[in-house]
């Protein structure tokens, strides 16, 4: 299967092509004929499965047709949770459209509004935005929906975990009744096919890859070592080893921010990236640790998510997650379109249970390497497979009304929310 065999024209195409792009993935290959035909969609598919140039690439060739988006009017609207998922897709679409005459732009949180209210007064064709600067900029009088064509929600699941539930709910009652529908997310619970059935109508359905599944191209292993050593320990494997470019995972802000400290003293160049750090901050160190400034990126889960970085060799749990599925969400960022990649995580005895959650849910043991002079005091015992599956507890209740640039979904604590997105949970779509 090629591009071309999608339906898609040539100057896409070949934008297509300038990306080194041969072979459309699942998703793409399934939503960009249903996409064209005009039909609303319905897609499991997560981060990963190349599902921003599913809905990216038809939507343009779309908007190539029509009129053209007169003053403060938007003729798409895709609407993302975080920041940095908007700025990706932003790009996206930079990249994609380059030969094609549309116009597009980015709204979030976070950064001065007036700016964005300029860039918006001529109209655009596509318009990339977070909920809550959204509904700022609908407020203020700087975006209206009278000629919108075509909504996209992105990550659905994650903007529920986010609260965002109403700002989307008043989003819909702003925009026209005829339009399509395209909407996109890791899972279909219950929530989110109550929120589907009043956005989308008769759609297909999609579903690619199988949840919870890590790719086989990741070297993945354990090292058990006590809490107070993990600073340490993280540091000699990366001179050891010579690591470059490691992405590293902590579960609290403060923690990222402690780690980001002691790399530093010891001469390893390192930037945290967290709910708590300015757009600026974070644009910045996501471009260095991309150019190789940096070499070690500290990231919080939320922060991390959908950070599209290329084949990135290494990837470091330096705390477990609280919630299993993030552990399968951060190893995606290593090995992918087939690179190989190694991820290690360092264990405390005190993690034993994220440990057993996380093996119960991949269904494999992860070999385990002590490293000499970190053997632990306290022993990280071995967890049974052959007990209950695991199942998610029950999610807190989302915060609402807070808005993308305060808070970033994290609470006070800094740590990050509970996921509903569980495997047991997910209903998945047929095609
Ligand atoms: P996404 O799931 O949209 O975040 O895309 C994941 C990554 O896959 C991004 O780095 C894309 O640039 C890349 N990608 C998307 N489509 C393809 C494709 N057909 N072939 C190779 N890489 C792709």
């Amino acid at each position: 299967m090629s591009f071309a065999a999608l339906g898609l024209s040539d100057s896409i195409l070949k934008a297509v092509t300038d990306k080194g792009y041969h072979t459309p993935s699942p998703i793409q290959a399934q939503a960009i004929p249903a996409v064209l035909q005009g039909t609303d969609l319905m897609a499991a598919a997560q981060t990963g499965t190349g599902k921003t140039a599913g809905f990216t690439l038809p939507l343009l060739e779309l908007l190539t047709q029509g009129e053209r988006a007169q003053a403060n009017q938007a003729r798409a609207l895709i609407i993302t949770p975080t920041r940095e998922l908007a700025a990706q897709i932003g790009q996206s679409i930079s990249d994609y459209g380059k030969y094609l005459p549309l116009t597009s732009t980015v709204v979030f949180g976070g950064v001065k509004i007036n700016p964005q209210m300029m860039r918006l007064r001529k109209g655009v064709d596509i318009l990339v935005a977070t909920p809550g600067r959204l509904l700022d900029l609908y407020n203020q009088r700087a975006i209206k929906f009278n000629q919108l064509e075509v909504l996209v929600l992105d990550e659905a699941d994650r903007m529920l975990d986010m609260g965002f539930i109403h700002d989307i709910r008043k989003i819909l009652a702003i925009l026209p009744k005829h339009r399509q529908n395209l909407l996109f997310s890791a899972t279909f619970s219950d929530e989110i096919r109550r929120l589907a059935k009043g956005i989308v109508h008769n759609p297909i359905e999609i579903s690619v890859s199988p949840r919870n599944t890590t790719a086989e191209t990741v070297k993945q292993w354990i090292c058990p070592v006590d809490k107070k050593k993990k600073s340490a320990l993280l540091t000699q494997l990366i001179q050891e080893h010579q690591w470059e470019q490691v992405l590293v995972f902590t579960r609290t802000k403060r923690g990222a921010n402690q780690l980001t400290r002691h790399l530093e003293e010891k001469g390893i160049h390192a930037a945290a990236i967290h709910g708590n750090k300015s757009q600026g901050a974070r644009t910045k160190a996501l471009a260095e640790f991309k150019q190789g400034a940096i070499r070690i990126l500290v990231a919080t889960d939320i922060a991390a998510r959908g950070l599209d970085i290329d084949q990135l060799p290494q990837v470091v749990n330096f705390d477990l997650p609280n919630v299993p599925e993030d552990y399968v969400h951060r190893i995606g960022r290593t090995g992918r379109a087939g690179a190989t990649g190694q991820a290690v995580s360092l264990v405390s005895a005190d993690e034993f249970q994220q440990l057993s959650d996380i093996e119960r849910l991949i269904k494999k043991r992860l070999p385990r390497e002590i490293i000499d002079g970190f053997d632990p005091l306290h022993v990280l015992p071995e967890s049974r497979l052959n007990t209950k599956p695991y199942k998610p507890k029950k999610p807190k209740k989302p915060k609402v009304g807070h808005r993308d640039g305060q808070r970033s979904g994290t609470n006070k604590q800094g740590n990050q929310p509970r996921r509903r997105n569980s495997q047991s949970q997910t209903r998945r779509v047929k095609k």
